[in-house]
């Protein structure tokens, strides 16, 4: 199934930057029955974890995670880029592959001891994926799980975070 996948991943050079391979996942988004089997396959996986809510960050990760957390029935929390969100949030920093960002989610967005997994297009450094964490436990849940279309193996983001359980539909040496 990975080879499917694959197949629908678009590498841009120089896409933002000079010397950085972009991985563009909007094909596999523009075929219905493709984005449709993706949107299983992180399901499945956010089942497996007994996921009870799905966090995804701003803006990639709203398109993977929420139709995850609709096929599940279940909640879908946006981790948002700083001063979106309208009421009282918590704040972490974290370091992108290209540049510096935040990341806010509301205060209430998460209830204490729910299980959550992490939903977005790609997994590189994973200074995303740190500070999800961090905003989940902050806020009382239990991270049990982070999926993804595509992950960077040789920017070790799994390494960074050596207990938590990952997921990823293609991998790109
Ligand atoms: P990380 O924080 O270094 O793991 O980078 C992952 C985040 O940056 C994700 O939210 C991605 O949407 C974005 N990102 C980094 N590189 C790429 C890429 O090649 N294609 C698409 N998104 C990327």
């Amino acid at each position: 199934m990975a080879n499917i996948f694959e197949k629908h991943i678009a590498s841009v050079k120089d896409f933002p930057n000079e010397g950085i391979v972009f991985r563009d996942i909007t094909p596999i988004l523009q075929d219905g029955k493709l984005f449709q089997e993706a949107t299983h396959e992180l399901a499945n996986y956010a089942k497996k974890r007994r996921a009870d809510v799905i966090v995804g960050p701003e803006a990639r990760g709203f398109i993977v995670g929420c139709p995850v957390a609709t096929e599940l029935g279940i909640g879908f929390i946006p981790a948002r880029k700083p001063h979106k969100l309208p009421r009282e949030v918590e704040r972490a920093s974290y370091d992108l592959e290209y540049g510096s960002n935040s990341l806010e989610m509301h205060k209430d967005a998460i209830k204490p001891g729910q299980r959550v997994v992490i939903c977005d297009d790609l997994l590189a450094t994973a200074g995303t994926l740190r500070a999800c964490k961090q905003l989940i436990e902050n806020l009382g849940g239990e991270l049990v799980g982070a999926a993804f279309y595509v992950e960077l193996p040789d920017l070790k983001g799994r390494e960074k975070l050596p207990d938590l359980d990952v997921f990823s539909l293609v991998q790109y040496q």
